[in-house]
Parts: C-alpha cells; sequence; structure tokens
C-alpha cells in the first residue's frame, strides 16, 4: 500500500525531457511507483493532480537561512514558494567554528533576520558544524537544508577580523594551515563546499592564491565553491575569471552565485561572463551560475538608505544590523527627525554620528542618489519610479538629499522604500535562457510573510517570488524557455551541481520532494511596492514524502531532513 498517490499529474521530471501524463506513488518518504497504468495499488491518500505540473521541489541554492531556521523552523515561506531544500551559508559568512566575536555576530544577526529578541534566539551552544547541524535537527525543520563553510568566517576565526588581523592580504604560514584544518574538519563533519563573499570584509583581503589552497581541500572531498565574486559592477569579468581560476586550479565545481552586472555602465556585461563560463566548461572546468530574476540588487526602508554607504561587514556590523533592525531604535530615530532636521538628527547619538560620518553624509553628493530609487511611498505615488536625486527637487528641496529622505521617512510614517543596483532587463533574460543558470533567492526562510515591511527590516520580492516569476512570466508568458527547462534550472541542475544524493529529479527511488503546481496561473505577485506576497498557482508541496502545503495550505510539518555531504 502507498502513502500517496498523486494520479494524472503532468510529470515535469527535472532532467529537461518533455512532460507526460502520469500516475506517482509515494512510499516511505521515497518516490515508489510511476506509472501510466490505471492498475494502481492502493494508497493512503490520493490527490487528483488533473492539470497540474508535478515537479521536483525546487532548490534554492542561495539562502542566509541558517540565520532563521532556529527560529523559523517550519519553513513556510520557502515552501509556499515552491521550494523544499535550501543551501545556506551563502557570501563567505559562517557561524561556526564558534569564538566570541562570531558568537556575538552569529547571535545579532540570527536576531534582526528573525526579528526577534537576541533571548529569543536562546544559547549559541554549538562549537563547530557538527554541533550545528545536530542542533537544527533537533529543532527540527520543514524544509531541507544543508551548508557550506564561509570562507570569510573561517578567516575571521583563525586571522581575526579586519582591524584585528584580517586585513592581512597574505596570511602567514600557520594562518593558512590553520585555515586548511577548519575547513577540512567542516568537510568531514558534512559540508557541502566553501562559500565566499569577495567584496565583503574579510573575504575582500584574500588574494586568489589562498582560496585556492583552501579550495584544494574542498576538491579533495569532491565538494563545490559558490562565491559572491569580488565586483559584480566595474570588474565583473575579472572575478569571474577569478572564480573560473580557482576552479581550474584545484578541480572544484563553481558557481558565480547571484550573478548580475548592476549599473547601468556594466550592463551587457553578462554576456562575456556566460562566454568565460562557456570557454571554462570547454576545457572541462565545471563552473555555471545562479541568479534572481528581479531588476534591483537591494531594497531597503529609505531609513536605512540614510546608511547605504556604511558597510554593514564592518567590525560591527552586529552592532549595526541589531540597530537597524530595532523598533524603538527607529521610533527614536523618528521622534528626533520630527523636532529636528535630518543632519542634527543624525548627530545627536555616537551611534548616529558613526553613521553619519560613513553614511549619507559622506554619499549626498556621489552617484547613489541617481542609483537608488523610489519605490514605496503611499504618501508620494508620484515619486515612486524617480531616483532620490529626482524625487529631492521634486520635493523642492534642491540637492538637499538629506532632508527629502527626512521628509519622505515622516510623512510615509517610516514605510518608504527605495531600491538601488539596478539590473538591465535584457541581462535577466539572457541569464533566463542561458543552459548554465540556475535559480536563487538571496533570501532566509521565515514562518509568514509579513503585511509590510516595518523600518529597519530588509525586504525584497525575491524571497517570495523568483521561481514563480520564472515560471509563469518568462517561461509561459514570454516563451523565453519551456516549461522544462525551467523546472531544470530549479531542480536537477542545482542538485547535481550540490551533490545531493538521490534528489532533484522524479525518479523510482529517489526522495519524494515534490512541487505540483498550476502552469495555467502559476505566477509571482510580490513586487518592490509589496515584497511580502506568495505566488498564486502552487497548489501542493511534499517535502520527503509528506504533504507540506495542502492545496496552499501549509500544514506545519516538519518532513525537512538536515542533509550533510557524503563523497
Ligand atoms: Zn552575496
Amino acid at each position: 500500500m502507498l502513502d500517496l498517490l498523486i494520479r494524472d499529474a503532468k510529470v515535469v521530471d527535472g532532467t529537461g525531457n518533455p512532460g507526460y501524463t502520469a500516475h506517482v506513488g509515494v512510499k516511505e518518504g521515497k518516490i515508489a511507483l510511476i506509472s501510466r497504468s490505471d492498475d494502481l495499488p492502493e494508497a493512503a491518500r490520493t490527490i487528483e493532480a488533473r492539470g497540474l505540473v508535478l515537479a521536483p521541489g525546487f532548490v534554492d541554492m542561495h539562502t542566509h537561512t541558517e540565520y532563521t531556521i532556529l527560529c523559523h523552523n517550519h519553513g513556510i515561506t520557502s515552501l509556499k514558494a515552491g521550494v523544499t531544500t535550501e543551501v545556506m551559508g551563502m557570501c563567505g559568512y559562517s557561524i561556526f567554528p564558534v569564538n566570541e566575536t562570531i558568537r556575538q555576530e552569529a547571535h545579532a544577526r540570527m536576531a534582526g533576520l528573525s526579528q526577534v529578541s537576541q533571548s529569543e534566539v536562546g544559547e549559541i551552544d554549538w562549537r563547530d558544524l557538527a554541533g550545528w547541524l545536530d542542533k537544527v535537527e533537533h529543532v527540527g525543520t520543514g524544509i531541507n537544508v544543508l551548508q557550506y563553510a564561509g570562507h570569510g568566517g573561517i578567516r575571521a576565526y583563525v586571522m581575526g577580523k579586519e582591524g584585528e588581523g584580517g586585513e592581512k592580504v597574505i596570511p602567514a604560514k600557520e594562518q593558512l594551515d590553520k585555515m586548511k584544518d577548519v575547513v577540512l574538519q567542516c568537510m568531514e563533519q558534512g559540508a557541502f563546499g566553501l562559500s565566499s563573499g569577495l567584496n565583503y570584509a574579510p573575504g575582500r583581503n584574500a588574494i586568489t592564491e589562498e582560496l585556492i589552497e583552501l579550495g584544494k581541500v574542498v576538491s579533495s572531498f569532491g565538494g563545490s565553491y559558490i562565491s559572491h565574486i569580488r565586483s559584480e559592477d566595474e570588474h565583473l569579468a575579472w572575478s569571474c575569471s577569478e572564480l573560473i581560476d580557482i576552479c581550474r586550479h584545484t578541480g572544484m565545481r563553481g558557481s558565480v552565485t547571484h550573478h548580475k552586472a548592476f549599473g547601468k555602465e556594466n550592463w551587457g556585461k553578462v554576456h562575456h561572463t556566460t562566454y568565460l563560463i562557456d570557454q571554462a566548461r570547454e576545457d572541462g572546468v565545471d563552473v555555471m551560475c545562479d541568479f534572481y530574476p528581479w531588476e534591483y540588487a537591494a531594497e531597503s526602508n529609505i531609513g536605512t538608505s540614510f546608511y547605504t554607504d556604511f558597510e554593514l561587514s564592518r567590525r560591527d556590523s552586529a552592532e549595526l544590523r541589531g540597530w537597524l533592525t530595532d523598533e524603538a531604535s527607529w521610533q527614536s530615530l523618528k521622534t528626533r527627525l520630527k523636532q529636528t532636521g535630518a543632519k542634527e538628527a543624525l548627530a545627536t547619538t555616537e551611534r548616529s554620528r558613526q553613521l553619519a560620518a560613513h553614511g549619507v553624509l559622506a554619499s549626498a553628493g556621489g552617484r547613489r542618489q541617481d542609483s537608488t530609487f523610489i519605490v514605496h511611498a503611499p504618501a508620494y505615488p508620484e515619486l515612486c519610479g524617480l531616483s532620490i536625486r529626482e524625487a529631492t527637487r521634486g520635493l523642492g528641496f534642491a540637492d538637499d538629499t538629506l532632508e527629502a529622505c527626512r521628509k519622505l521617512y515622516l510623512d510615509n510614517d517610516g514605510y518608504c522604500y527605495v531600491a538601488g543596483g539596478k539590473i538591465w532587463e535584457q541581462d535577466l533574460r539572457h541569464l533566463v535562457r542561458y543552459s548554465r543558470s540556475a535559480i536563487s533567492t538571496d533570501s532566509w526562510t521565515m514562518e509568514r510573510a509579513p503585511d509590510l515591511a516595518r523600518p529597519g527590516m530588509s525586504s525584497h520580492p525575491r524571497a517570495y517570488g523568483s521561481f514563480a516569476r520564472v515560471l509563469g512570466q518568462y517561461s509561459r508568458d514570454e516563451s523565453l524557455i519551456t516549461l522544462e527547462d525551467a523546472v531544470r534550472k530549479m531542480t536537477s541542475l542545482p542538485a547535481s551541481f550540490i551533490g545531493l544524493r538521490k534528489r532533484g529529479l522524479i525518479q523510482e527511488g529517489y526522495w519524494a520532494d515534490i512541487t505540483l503546481f498550476n502552469p495555467e496561473n502559476v505566477a509571482n505577485l510580490a513586487t518592490f511596492d509589496n515584497p511580502f506576497v506568495y505566488p498564486a498557482g502552487i497548489n501542493y508541496v511534499i517535502v520527503n514524502g509528506e504533504v507540506a502545503v495542502d492545496d496552499g495550505r501549509p500544514q506545519y510539518t516538519k518532513s525537512g531532513k538536515v542533509l550533510r555531504f557524503e563523497r
């Protein structure tokens, strides 16, 4: 007897091959049967799926879910998007091994991204990757999760952060050996590979040779490398070449993650980078990319945009992030902005003085005001789509950006969003069509979608609508790629790159991670104006054989697994 029988679905199996109508049976968490015959075994439950596509559950190649999974462990926002497996530990961040600095930073980031207090996060009581994975397993998870080791975090663990020695370009021999030991330990404990963030501190301080040395350790296990490369604008092509070199010298598979070219001067460069990737592949270097299909790289509350030049990855980033997401801080900013001008409001506390020194006061004359756009301002709908500079003039403030931002912040009661890092629609379409690109969100799982971002909270529609947008808009409506190819980019392509065992395809004996969606109406509904909206048309999501989204309704199951890399 089957646990579950899904009848008359159009099976799009993840290979990219044409879909076909069949019945799919699930038993003990695995796909037990794929049949076109109506002579079927009994099943405890049957789902009639005529008109629905049955695909492998989507794999999100780039998340920061390690910061939210303890507090949001049912993974509802991911499941509602059709995602069943998430890659954690991207951009070089690492929450292991733990020392005092990493403990504090992890605690603050977890509270900030999870939107809870630090005490609600609980103790950071793991010491290494093994302990961390055990912890997640103990809490339980609604989605499958897996972990990469973060180069930046490991560098900071061994060498200290910037200002503590981490700014060294070349580690001493003992330091490099220590880093290799840590990477080795992570790989032994189940990491799938190494991630890096080479435009963040301290990853940006590492030269290519350091990454090659660490990569050799990863490669000896058969692991892979996912990199937020050094530059996504001016030096994009060079940065892709660096990733290719690292993979060429180590034998690691590599992905240029959240691939994009932002800033008008750089639009079109993804044609060059995908050419570089293709050339490398012809030479036998196994590289690819992943991307999120959105026209801006970042969205934030206009309050945080005061500080966009201030680097969140500096030494005191934990403190800053806590401050940015703390309601009381925002209320006090609002009060100060009401009582005084913007400059004076920013200068009232030591913290604010630091922010002001690195933030908008420094950048007010810079090009950011031309490359940051208003996307949500209920009090001024006519300003939406305008740059900060244009909006400043529109409000009659001439060149006083700071006062314009103050007015926008107050008149919208703190609910004014801006977006920056403009990406060219034609580049997105190129990446959709490019055969070696997977889909990712660069986001993190949550228990529910909030109504609207509160001040200080990170927001971007990519968390909700990335997969549905490719299926609905780019595949169905614009016919840029076939449905089958779109599904391949979300399933077998990332699964085989990462090295997932028996996931990413609809095949007998594979784990029953399944997403059933309606190809007629699957659609992204999230926008920069209102980012927290679930996609339409994702009807059922099954994780390891259990129905986690049932006719659109989340079931709060915890049938996800903590995956560990097997050589
Ligand atoms: Zn990144």
